[in-house]
């Protein structure tokens, strides 16, 4: 095992950066999540670690040793991509064998090696097949077997589950979390889908253009995103965010609405983000807010509200949709302490103190 380091890793196409000054520690053991939205840089990033890409400047560390330029089978890394072709002819335990017989390991002992990995991956019922008799999630574990029978000091993933349906997403996500743990096996894994990144990780990189926007515990970055891209991108349904005037207890939108909240904060012009788990909408005939759509889930639903021309997006349990139907007037409150207010030129997160406990959204 090993903790992975990127030092001011930089990636250029000819003039065009692709990856710029990225740091990056990945401690022993952990499974970190590079995130963001498509052509941003993860998969390079990755392929960097892994040595199928040239690194332009900066350095990549395993434990002690700088690996910035060595051979791919030089660095103990094993990679499971998003097409994990296996070989159609070979069964289940032959594949995961495949790598050791490469390197001419006797034929009893990889097998016999193989067994063990199937096992350890649910797969030992099915070791004779082949692989067009698995279903994708099975695949998926050999693929992952495959990988893993060469002991590795780091695994990398890239986008490993893109292929599956939605059920088997989840499900072979659940298992590769619970090998992940089994094995403690540092782990670097690439994907665009913020959920996966938020299930999977033990910390996650939100990538933008090339660059960390933000890095830390899926926690701390949903509870505190740096600035609205990363607000935007990590949480689903999105965080509303809406500029307007920040002037003591009232928060003016451009159509003129007024929402006042319960804490005083002046800040003048603002991004304001409030995410829709936390936004709450309550039957009031009164309400100058209108419910413009309910889209059923099963526990929960997600409301659209219309605030004199600005949509809102609400989450609300099914248990506290009284009252709460298409058409119906509304009106908004926020949990206390759930407003995010951000600088509306660069879209920084603005911290601190201004920020009370405790306030409400009345439009
Ligand atoms: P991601 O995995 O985040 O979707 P990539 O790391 O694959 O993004 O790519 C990042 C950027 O680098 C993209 O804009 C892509 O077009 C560009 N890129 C990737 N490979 C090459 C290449 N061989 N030559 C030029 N540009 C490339
Ligand atoms: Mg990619």
């Amino acid at each position: 095992m090993a903790t992975v380091r990127f030092e001011r890793l930089t990636k250029s196409y000819g003039s065009i950066p692709v990856v710029t000054d990225l740091d990056l520690e990945l401690p022993d053991g952990s499974f970190t999540v590079l995130v963001g939205p498509s052509g941003c840089g993860k998969s390079t990033s990755l392929r960097m670690l892994a040595g199928l890409e040239s690194v332009t400047s900066g350095t990549i560390r395993i434990g002690d040793r700088d690996v910035t330029n060595l051979q791919p089978r030089d660095r103990d890394i094993a990679m499971v991509f998003q097409n994990y072709a296996l070989y159609p002819h070979l069964t289940v335990r032959e594949n995961i064998a495949f790598p050791l017989r490469a390197v001419k390991t006797p034929r009893a002992e990889a097998l016999a090696k193989a067994d063990a990995v199937a096992e350890s991956l649910g797969l030992a019922t099915m070791s004779g097949r082949k692989p067009k008799d698995l279903s994708g999630g099975q695949q998926q574990r050999v693929a992952i077997g495959r990988a893993i029978i060469r002991e590795p000091k780091v695994f990398l993933f890239d986008e490993p589950l893109s292929n599956l349906d939605a059920k088997l997403r989840v499900e072979t996500r659940t298992e590769l979390l619970q090998i992940q743990r089994r094995l403690g096996i540092t782990s670097l894994y690439v994907t665009h889908d913020q959920e996966e990144a938020m299930t999977l990780s033990d910390r996650m990189v939100v990538m933008r253009d090339g660059r960390a926007a933000q890095v830390g515990t899926p926690l701390e970055v949903y509870d505190a995103p740096v600035d609205t891209f990363v607000a935007s991108f990590v949480g689903s349904p999105k965080m509303n965010l809406v500029d307007g005037e920040l002037t003591g207890e009232d928060f003016t939108l451009p159509n003129g609405f007024v929402l006042s909240l319960s804490q005083r904060i002046s800040r003048g012009h603002v991004t304001l983000g409030v995410r829709p788990d936390d936004l709450v909408p309550t039957a009031d005939d009164e309400g100058r807010a209108t419910v413009k759509l309910v889209e059923l889930l099963g526990p929960r639903a997600i409301v659209t509200v219309d605030v004199g021309g600005t949509e809102l997006t609400c989450v609300v349990e099914t248990a506290r949709m009284s009252g709460i139907t298409e058409g119906a007037r509304v009106s908004l409150s926020a949990r206390p302490g759930a407003v995010h207010v951000f600088d509306a030129e660069t879209g920084r997160r603005v911290v601190g103190d201004q920020i009370e406990k405790g306030n409400e959204l009345h439009p």
